[in-house]
């Protein structure tokens, strides 16, 4: 009995918890609503009329008018709200002032025409059934989306004709009125079944709106950081520098890649990066406000969108504080783990007016952070714009080269500071354009390495530096530099590999130099690929050491047999104490790991004076000689130029 109570209850109240049924209810009745009322008072008009002669003025004239009234307010009402905005409570408490004035209105009206039956005759009597009748089904079908209103009108309208026509005990009045109860019972079922339809029907479109937003949430969302991804990163760059450009604003993108991460993955798991990738995340997201839209790219790489208007050295400010923060170790398992990030900005308007453009440029901002500053911020400048022409000239020659006939090896000599003997010679590569002249290794190896080109450079190359080598003396060695990409791929190490093996230079006088920062960007793979050039016999030598961000325990994972000590720190070392003493522990350094030490950039009889004092043996420097032809090798191993500077 309670549970029909409360079923009963619930079927004749508004779902007040449900704001999707609500308003799919609410528009429904406001385009049905004013046509029901026009078919009642039409209907009451003519019933009206009918019983206009025959029956008293308050019930032809006056009841009518009020009806009407009454009615037209209603209809209006709805008519009046049907496009307008509504908030939720508005449209439950239209319905619960429907659900309440279904039953009133049903028995006004029912009252109404029952009085009327007993004035006029047969017709107008019959007249009174039918408007009842007729009538009744006309509202129910025009609030069946109101279960309540719905029923309470049928079940009012409907009980009153059925008790009031089976007591007059005319058989005709009778007869429709079992009709009438019949049709009411189909009438009640089909309602019920219906408005169980139109409830699930609301329900499951309510379910894939809510699905379809929650997937476009996903597609935009980065599922590990919870930060916005790559795709919602470009949607909104597109949007904001729109805005930027309608209101004339300033705009900046910084693009953020952290350094170390992938060692980090490497040593503690991809459980650890997945966690450290959620803290930078978090650390980032701590230090931005709304002007500042962060996103993950996907990998390491962090983005940012700068609407608060700032100048350049505000940038750069910002900038250093991102880096700073991103610096402070991370707290993942029982030691603390230290990364940093590199960052690179670029502005709209000033270098580049399209999303495109901004985001390249703030590439290439990051691209020079990362390649001379490490975890440092670099704002796009003139500069660099300067720079990425002249690069995207470099790019074209270099793509339509002819790399056999325009490039071409020069030799530096590597030489035994004791024995006074070259020992061995480096070659670096020359490129004579002839659409650009001279372009220095530095500009093309860099844009080669940029567009993925310097693989194909490398074989080459190698091989020129082979071919004159076999021409040298025996036991003089060949130092060829190798790129990082060049032992990034297993594909890269075995054209090499190959190229080495068919040379009839003996392997074992060849040493391959490595630089620091290309070897530990994917230590594993450095290491897999370097244990394959030295099974040849090949020696390996970390170039440029000093100036990369490895840590010892880094280098001490590779199979090195030299390390060559960067020029900077060679550089007037007799009179700086610091480059002195960095020089004096990375020779000592040598000595422990038993790897041969040789120094790079000696230029002065000076210099040499001092790296003899600190016990250095091996030496490479335009003051014994520039790099130089292969074709004038011979006569600088035969000439007396060495013994000369080095008896000094
Ligand atoms: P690196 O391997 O450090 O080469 C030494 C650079 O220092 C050479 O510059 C050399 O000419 C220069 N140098 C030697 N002695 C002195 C000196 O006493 N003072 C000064 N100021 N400079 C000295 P270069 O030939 O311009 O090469 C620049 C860089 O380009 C090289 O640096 C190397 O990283 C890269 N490179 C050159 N050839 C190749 C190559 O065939 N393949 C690859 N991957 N990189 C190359
Ligand atoms: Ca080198
Ligand atoms: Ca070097």
């Amino acid at each position: 009995m309670k549970r029909l109570l409360l079923g009963v209850r619930a079927l004749m109240s508004v779902a007040k918890d449900n704001p999707g049924l609500v308003k799919a209810q609410y528009l429904a009745l406001s385009r049905q609503l004013p046509m029901m009322y026009f078919i009642l008072l039409t209907n009451t008009l003519m019933l009206a009329g009918t019983h206009y002669a025959v029956a008293p003025r308050w019930l032809t004239l006056y009841c009518p008018l009020i009806m009407t009234l009454f009615g037209v307010i209603r209809a209006a009402e709805w008519v009046r709200t049907r496009n307008r905005p509504r908030s939720p409570t508005q449209m439950l408490t239209a319905l619960k002032r429907t659900n309440m004035l279904a039953p009133i209105v049903a028995s006004a009206f029912t009252a109404w025409s029952l009085a009327l039956f007993p004035y006029g005759d047969s017709y107008t009597q019959a007249h009174v059934g039918f408007y009842m009748a007729i009538t009744v089904i006309g509202c129910i079908f025009c609030m069946m989306h109101l279960l309540p209103a719905a029923l309470a009108t049928t079940a009012v309208v409907n009980t009153a004709f059925v008790v009031f026509f089976a007591s007059t005990t005319i058989s005709t009045f009778v007869a429709t009125a079992i009709d009438v109860l019949l049709v009411s019972i189909a009438m009640l079922v089909i309602l019920k079944a219906q408005y169980g339809d139109f409830t699930r029907l609301v329900n499951m479109q309510a379910q894939t709106a809510k699905l379809s937003e929650e997937n476009l949430k996903l597609a935009n969302q980065d599922s590990l950081t919870g930060l916005a991804n790559r795709r919602q990163f470009f949607t909104r760059l597109d949007s904001l520098l729109a805005d930027a450009r309608a209101q004339g604003t300033r705009l900046a993108v910084g693009l953020i890649d952290l350094d170390g991460f992938k060692p980090v993955n490497d040593i503690y798991g991809h459980s650890v990066g997945d966690r450290l990738l959620y803290q930078v995340g978090q650390r980032l997201s701590g230090l931005l406000d709304e002007d500042v839209h962060l996103a993950r790219l996907g990998g390491d790489e962090f983005s940012l969108i700068i609407t608060r208007v700032l100048n350049d050295e505000q940038l750069r400010t910002f900038g250093e504080k991102v880096c700073a923060s991103l610096r402070e170790p991370f707290l993942l398992v029982d030691m603390p783990i230290q990364i940093s990030g590199s960052l690179g900005i670029a502005t709209f308007p000033d270098q580049a007016f399209s999303a495109t453009d901004v985001y390249e440029h703030a590439d290439y901002a990051l691209y020079q952070s990362k390649r001379h500053r490490p975890g440092t911020a670099c704002l796009f400048s003139t500069a660099h714009r300067q720079q990425l022409n002249r690069e995207g000239l470099t790019e074209q020659a270099l793509r339509r080269a002819d790399l056999e006939r325009e490039f071409y090896m020069v030799f530096q000599p590597i030489v035994d500071i004791h024995s006074k003997q070259t020992v061995a010679f480096e070659a670096l590569a020359r490129w004579e354009s002839p659409e650009l002249g001279n372009v220095p290794p530095g500009d093309f190896i860099a844009t080669a390495e940029r567009v993925g080109m310097v693989n194909r450079l490398t074989l080459p190359l190698l091989s020129k530096a082979l071919n004159a080598a076999v021409h040298w003396p025996t036991g003089i060695r060949l130092a060829f530099n190798l790129s990082a990409h060049d032992c990034g791929s297993e594909d890269a190490a075995q054209q090499i590999v190959e190229l080495i093996k068919r040379s009839p230079f003996d392997p074992a006088c060849l040493d391959l130099e490595i630089t620091e920062t290309a070897s530990i960007q994917d230590l594993p793979q450095t290491q897999r690929v370097i244990s394959r050039f030295r099974e040849l016999g090949c020696g390996i030598s970390l170039d440029d050491f000093g100036t990369g961000y490895s840590s010892l325990s880094q280098i001490h994972a590779l199979p090195l047999t030299k390390l060559k000590v960067d020029r900077t720190f060679v550089t007037n070392l007799h009179l700086d104490p610091a480059s002195f003493k960095i020089v004096k522990s990375l020779i000592a350094l040598c000595q422990d790991m038993q790897l041969e030490c040789i120094v790079e950039g000696v230029e002065t009889a000076a210099e040499l004076g001092a790296l003899k004092n600190l016990g250095c043996t091996r030496a490479q420097g335009y003051l014994f000689a520039k790099p130089m032809r292969a074709s004038d090798i011979r006569g600088w191993l035969e000439g007396e130029h060495l013994a000369e500077v080095l008896a000094v």
